[in-house]
């Protein structure tokens, strides 16, 4: 019996002991062993440092920087902060059109479209074989709906001749009026830094745009910082490093699970003290929570605002081949950040083409951007005219 009890309070004293080096090991990993914030000093800009960041995993909340002091200035990091390198920028490509990119969204509507034009009139299976195709090329129902019953009141009315050369071309014409008016220009703000967000869920293509972009405004003789903040993904830092590498851009990163507001304070810290056009900052698409990720976001924005800092864009990054999906994510977005415009990537590679124009009539945001790829010039400028050419090829 005593031999028992011997057993049973040792292994106890066992499991226990196991569980004391757990907790241990996770307080070292979200505290005490982990790296420091990056922090920027300049001489002629004393460095500022925000409230300590709370473990990943913890409900970070809202501190008020307002009341942010003066730290004692630190040294950066190595390899914290690296400088930009314009004359290693990568030299200017060709960029591919929409129209040779569009591939499958092209064939798709274009093969219902062949079926269409080979008939001699408009009439009711008409219209459900054009329903039909625009809901394929994730057109979404409720426009749709609206474009044809717009069409077969004027095809009734006379207005579009009854055949469908005459109905196709109107529908194309429809098509571009729905971008007409948008503001697809790029801002930069009156004083340097701008600062352009980038926003939107996991994996759509926040930090290959940033890439790309990082590319392109090296290109054109703007010197870039790009900011690391999605510190929630462990590998985003590195491949914002390859990709500020090849164009020539500083980065700025933070420790994994740092705070991101205060990678991109750093960042508009650094951009300004040495000079810089622009600050183009990463942000995490998950958190633990939905709630916590908005709220992160709009801290985010925030901070990257306050002077010497300017945002001037915020753009909302969606995944052309997530179709439907890609609208909810738009709303939730666009209802915490003041979205400025939104970048659709992978159009490329999906059938699902027309929901630029489900998120244009739904949303009202303006497409800045479209990725056709994963190479550095595969980011252009959407053109709607050369979109709609496409798709009715
Ligand atoms: P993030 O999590 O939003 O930062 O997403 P990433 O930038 O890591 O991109 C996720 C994946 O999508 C990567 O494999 C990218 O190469 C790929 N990707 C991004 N943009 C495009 C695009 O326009 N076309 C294609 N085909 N792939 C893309």
């Amino acid at each position: 019996m005593t031999v028992v009890l011997i057993v049973v309070i040792v292994l106890l004293l066992a499991v226990l002991g196991a569980g004391t080096m757990t907790v241990v090991r996770r307080n070292q990993l979200g505290g005490a062993d982990r790296p420091p914030e990056p922090e920027v000093r300049d001489g002629d800009a004393p460095a500022q440092q925000l409230p300590e960041p709370s473990p990943p995993g913890e409900d970070r909340g809202t501190p008020s920087l307002d009341g942010a002091g003066s730290a004692s200035p630190r040294e950066p990091e190595p390899g914290t902060v690296e400088p930009g390198r314009q004359e290693r920028a990568a030299p200017a490509g060709t960029r591919p059109r929409l129209s040779d990119r569009l591939g499958r969204a092209k064939s798709l509507l274009g093969g219902s479209l062949t079926a269409i034009r080979g008939r001699a009139r408009v009439d009711d299976a008409t219209f459900d074989e054009l329903e039909e195709a625009l809901l394929l090329a994730d057109v979404g129902l409720p426009l749709t709906g609206r474009l044809l019953e717009d069409l077969r009141s004027r095809v009734r009315s006379g207005e579009v001749a009854d055949n469908p050369t005459a109905l196709l071309g109107a529908l194309k014409a429809d098509v571009i009026a729905l971008f007409a008016g948008e503001d697809r220009d790029l801002r930069y703000a009156p004083e340097s830094p701008s600062v352009w967000l980038f926003v939107g869920v996991n994996g759509v293509g926040k930090t290959t745009t940033i890439g790309k972009l990082a590319a392109r405004e090296s290109e054109a003789g703007r010197s870039v910082v790009v900011a690391a903040g999605d510190t929630f993904r462990a590998a985003a830092g590195d491949q914002l490093a390859t990709w500020a590498e090849r164009s020539g851009a500083g980065i700025v990163r933070g420790a994994d699970g740092a705070d991101p507001s205060s990678v991109v304070f750093d960042a508009v810290q650094h951009a300004a003290a040495r000079g810089a056009d622009l600050v183009l900052a990463d942000t995490a698409g998950r958190l633990h929570t939905k709630v916590n990720l908005m709220d992160e976001l709009r801290k985010v924005r925030r901070v990257a605002d306050r002077p010497p800092g300017h945002v001037s864009e915020v753009l909302l990054v969606l995944d052309a081949t997530t179709g439907q999906n890609g609208l909810v994510q738009a709303r939730e977005f666009a209802g915490a950040v003041e979205v400025t415009g939104v970048v659709l990537t992978k159009l490329d590679g999906t059938a699902k083409g027309g929901i630029v124009c489900a998120i244009r009539s739904e949303l009202g945001l303006p497409i800045k951007l479209v990725g056709l790829g994963e190479g550095a010039n595969d980011l252009v400028a959407f053109d709607p005219e050369e979109f709609a050419e496409a798709l009715f090829s």
